[in-house]
């Protein structure tokens, strides 16, 4: 039972209204508070809750948790406990922050080392990402970078509306929200150019994608189902797949991208749970021709999700230049699980699974400069007066994502990110 997404909910905690963070959302995050503890936590509003004083003090008892399970520097001994017991977790922390509830409302010293104000923590990486999958599903994205690389005839691939394409990325360089990056170098070719040259990209660009975090799999040559495969999600987090689309281009046939996207990945701090998410649940587009019976959805595998993202430049002020919806999504989660899993390959906890660029119909909707400014041929215009083909030296990104049901909003925040001149 899913108690935490009781909409009635209220929390005796005081938060703002428009908050991403109702008591209906309760997310998994690490953070250092101010005495530079790591701490395991989830967030109200704009606080912080420690989950190992929480523990400590016997507000989880009953849970059957491992002692040390929120003593750790990340999320993924919790995550491999499965999602029963996250779900039992994440309905007892509802419980206790309901303002109907006095057990923590009426102990002020208690809360004093649970509750820590957003802006007095330091956000962590909320897992350590063992393997770092990025997909390709969005069929409007696939379709104008197919136009753009290849031209009208061979925008689609032909394997393209029969499975969930991907590639193994790299786990080292995701990062979190907040962390610089240099514009990365490399090898291009030039336009006209008779020999590829080595220097800083021109052609910085950002991908709006979300990404999925699992739990522990099956062994070694098993597969998970697309019926089963929700169970093996844990949560999501915003995902900005940076990408040097010059680097990319001269590089990526016969094998597949690889420097031009490996230097940086960045994610949003707060893991929203797939539980959290459930009241945005939608079917996905129509899938003509019907795909193989492994991956044939059995219900309702999308999820209505917000997505924009804002430029800034050094010192102006940011102008949002894209409006894009997860539900855009071609191939569901679970049809890329099982899609990932077929052949007999593992899963493990903390592996992240990236959606690909999510580019909805319209211009405004464009997940990416390369699709926004259609190849550089349409420049932006900021709110500043300034124009934008790729990403400039400290521009800095920042995406958001919320799903709206009424008046219930969870939202996962933010990835924000500077870019700073190569090195
Ligand atoms: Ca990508």
């Amino acid at each position: 039972m899913l108690t935490a997404n009781n909409p009635d909910r209220k929390t005796w905690l005081s938060i703002p209204d428009s908050t991403d963070f109702p008591i209906q959302n309760i997310p998994f995050g690490v953070f250092m508070a101010e005495d530079d503890i790591v701490c395991i936590g989830t967030r109200i509003g704009d606080y912080a809750i420690d989950l190992s004083a929480l523990h400590q003090y016997g507000y989880l008892d009953g849970l059957e948790l491992p002692d040390d399970v929120f003593l750790q520097d990340t999320l993924n001994d919790f995550i491999t406990l499965g999602r029963p017991l996250c779900r039992a977790v994440r309905n007892r922390i509802a419980e206790l922050f309901d303002r109907e509830n006095q057990e923590l409302q009426s102990n002020t010293e208690h809360q004093k080392e649970i509750l820590f104000e957003i802006d007095h923590v330091q956000m962590l990486m909320p897992v350590f990402i063992q393997d770092y999958t990025d997909f390709y599903s969005s069929r409007e994205h696939a379709e104008n970078v197919g136009i753009m690389f290849r031209g009208k005839e061979n925008a689609l691939m032909p394997n393209w509306l029969h499975m969930p394409i991907g590639y193994h990325g790299r786990s080292s360089s995701i990062i979190i929200s907040g962390e610089d990056i240099h514009r990365p170098k490399g090898q291009t070719m030039p336009p006209d150019a008779q020999k590829p040259v080595f220097g800083p990209s021109k052609r910085l660009d950002f991908e709006l994608e979300m990404a999925f975090i699992t739990t522990d799999g099956k062994p070694l040559g098993e597969s998970i189902a697309v019926g089963e495969a929700e169970e093996y999600i844990f949560g999501m987090v915003l995902f900005n797949d940076w990408s040097a689309r010059d680097i990319q281009k001269w590089e990526y046939q016969p094998l597949g991208p690889f420097l031009g996207k490996n230097f940086a990945s960045s994610i949003s701090p707060w893991v929203v749970t797939l539980d959290a998410l459930e009241p945005f649940r939608v079917q996905g587009p129509e899938q003509e021709p019907t795909p193989l019976e492994y991956l044939q959805n059995d219900g309702p595998k999308g999820f209505d999700i917000n997505l924009q993202v804002y430029l800034a430049p050094e010192g102006g002020s940011e102008t949002r230049i894209s409006n894009s919806n997860f539900k855009y999504m071609y191939w569901s989660m679970a049809q890329q699980l099982a899609h990932h899993t077929v052949n007999g390959c593992n899963i493990n906890t903390g592996d992240m699974m990236a959606s690909g660029t999510i580019s909805g119909p319209t211009e405004d909707s464009y997940g990416s400069m390369l699709e926004l400014s259609w190849s550089g041929s349409k420049p932006l215009k900021l709110g500043n007066g300034e124009e934008r083909t790729f990403i400039q030296d400290h521009d800095t990104i920042r995406m958001t994502g919320y799903g709206q049901k009424g008046s219930l909003r969870i939202g996962f925040g933010e990835v924000l990110t500077k870019v700073l001149p190569a090195r």
